[in-house]
């Protein structure tokens, strides 16, 4: 299937017209999940020539009203987007790197966990965060007994 085919089926799918940025972004959080609005504007960028920060954030604003795109925020990072959306999944967060990886849901749909007391409050959603060091950075830990590697370049 031509991916550009689909991709703007997804985007007339959400009602949004399909322009070049659009088609850019959404190729370019599917390629690259949980990327900064700043790691896409640069993307973005390598890809189209030139577009401008404010078309970038529009777009990710778009999409994420739109549903094509959901936002997570971990606590101390900046706004990460992907395009994995409406499956309640979680995240591993590396507190080193900043690594993040996708954890299914515990139970496959909302809400998978519910608050020991909920407080009245009609709990329709939870994120989860799994916070921790990811297999590279637990390995360097486990190295930093050694010498300091030499600079290269
Ligand atoms: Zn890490
Ligand atoms: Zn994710």
């Amino acid at each position: 299937m031509d991916p550009d085919a689909s991709i703007s089926r997804r985007l007339r799918g959400a009602g949004l017209r399909v322009t070049a940025p659009r088609v850019a972004v959404l190729q370019l959080l599917e390629e690259h999940p949980h990327a900064t609005a700043q790691t896409v504007e640069r993307l973005a960028r390598q890809r189209l020539g030139s577009v401008s920060t404010q078309a970038v954030y529009d777009v990710l604003a778009a999409f994420t009203t739109a549903g094509l795109v959901r936002r997570i925020e971990p606590a101390g990072s900046p706004a990460l987007f992907e395009t994995r959306t409406g499956d309640n999944h979680h995240h591993l967060v590396c507190r080193a790197c900043g690594r993040t990886t996708d954890v299914d849901c515990a139970v496959g749909e909302s809400v998978c966990l519910l608050p020991a007391d909920s407080a009245g409050y009609l709990v329709d959603e939870a994120e989860v965060v799994f916070w921790g060091l990811c297999p590279d950075c637990r390995r360097d830990r486990d190295t930093d007994t050694r010498p300091p590697a030499e600079e290269t370049g």
